[in-house]
């Protein structure tokens, strides 16, 4: 209950909400199971690492990695991305080099691309919207050139819904050896993911967005492109041996993750797994997309209301502005209805710029919504308008 009112929770492309199983997964580790992983020879460090480890596992054969030992855990999507910019891109690239992006990159998979510019004076180029909100690939083909090192895109954008052509991008950009970045913030979890089948040379996700728990996510990269990267943070668990003048290094993937990890937010995101591989990648899907029709519909009838993005196919998450009130104005409002919205520039700022709007308000859908709500938020909508209007 929100004000009183029953939730209708469509704030889905920020975080979603937790089966039963997963929070049981957490409380039954801190209850029976804690212990720190990989350091102890008894029994509940045991029993911690290889759950941890299983978990891992489960990582791998979900997105359809060579092994385990593909899979780094990190705090989530932006330092999975952070990670190859400072190991992988700033070990490789050189002055002179580029990297190509698109206008409607996450602030997560744009940021760490200027910071690491700036550090080593690349060139930053952009694949530019089409007006429904979908890649200019006649723009792409041309700005893909020998100078292009990495090429990191979204795969389906948080603030369009516009589903990318990973393959089709991985695919051209192999073409000419640059590696190849997947933000699947909003993909994994949401429709079948398979990284060889897409092509990628990573791909990174985080478990909240997907029925996990906050604080873990993942990188997946190729084990030639990990085995080869140096450690970009310095701890303990990274090491194989240590002297006072110097260090030797473990393997991928501990290499990559110093200091404790979120051991109970890995063994969470199993469980997700588990939960959304019972339920069925294909029909969650299908569920998303029945949803996002149905919304696309209904929103269309509301006068003055403009959709961003494009038709279906898309995720499931429309985004729109009503001429009568600002996102915020609106979030406020149908939250005193107990509709859960998200307003503003969802971190992607550049694409606010490219469609000349302060802010949108998105409505994102997971399979556990239903088309009554959507009606309800049509509703709630149609109020806001003779409210502010
Ligand atoms: N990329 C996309 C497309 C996203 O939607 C988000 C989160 O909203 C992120 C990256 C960043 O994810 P996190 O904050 O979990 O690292």
């Amino acid at each position: 209950q929100v004000e009183e009112q029953p939730l209708i929770y469509f704030d889905n492309a920020a975080t979603s909400q937790k089966p039963q199983s997963v929070i049981d997964a957490l409380s039954r580790f801190y209850g029976k199971d804690n212990a720190n992983v990989h350091r102890g020879l008894h029994e509940l460090s045991a029993r911690s690492t290889a759950a941890f480890e299983a978990a891992r596992a489960k990582v791998a054969c979900f997105i359809g990695a060579a092994s385990p030992g593909e899979i780094v855990f990190t705090r989530g999507t932006t330092e999975a991305i952070n990670l190859v910019a400072q190991s992988h891109a700033a070990s490789r690239l050189q002055s002179g080099d580029a990297i190509l992006l698109t206008e409607m990159e996450h602030h997560s998979n744009l940021v760490p691309w200027q910071l690491l510019a700036e550090r080593l004076s690349l060139e930053l180029r952009f694949v530019p919207l089409l007006d429904d909100g979908t890649l200019d690939l006649e723009v792409f083909d041309r700005l893909l050139d020998e100078k292009v090192k990495l090429v990191a895109c979204v795969h389906i954008s948080n603030s369009l819904g516009t589903i990318n052509p990973i393959r089709e991008i991985c695919r051209k950009a192999r073409g000419i050896g640059a590696t190849t970045l997947i933000d699947g913030a909003q993909s994994a979890g949401h429709i079948p993911v398979d990284v060889r089948d897409l092509g990628c040379d990573f791909f990174a996700f985080s478990g909240h967005k997907m029925c996990g728990p906050t604080g873990i996510g993942c990188l997946y990269g190729r084990h030639e492109l990990l085995e080869a990267m140096p450690p970009w943070q310095g701890g303990g668990e990274m090491i194989s041996s240590v002297r006072l003048e110097g260090s030797q290094f473990k393997p991928a993937p501990q290499r990559f993750e110093a200091g404790t990890p979120d051991i109970a937010g890995a063994i969470g995101l199993g469980v997700a797994i588990d939960y959304l591989t019972e339920l069925g990648l294909e029909a969650v899907e299908a569920r998303a997309d029945e949803l996002t029709c149905h919304a696309l519909a209904r929103l269309g009838e509301i006068p003055g209301l403009r959709i961003l993005g494009p038709e279906m196919p898309r995720g499931s998450l429309v985004s729109f502005s009503m001429e009568v009130a600002h996102p915020h104005d609106l979030v406020e409002f149908a939250n005193s209805r107990g509709l859960a919205l998200r307003g503003g520039h969802h971190c992607t700022q550049p694409v606010m710029r490219r469609f000349k709007v302060p802010g949108t308000t998105r409505a994102s859908f997971a399979f556990y919504n239903t088309l009554e709500e959507i009606d309800a938020m049509i509703d709630i909508l149609l109020d806001a308008r003779r409210f502010f209007g």
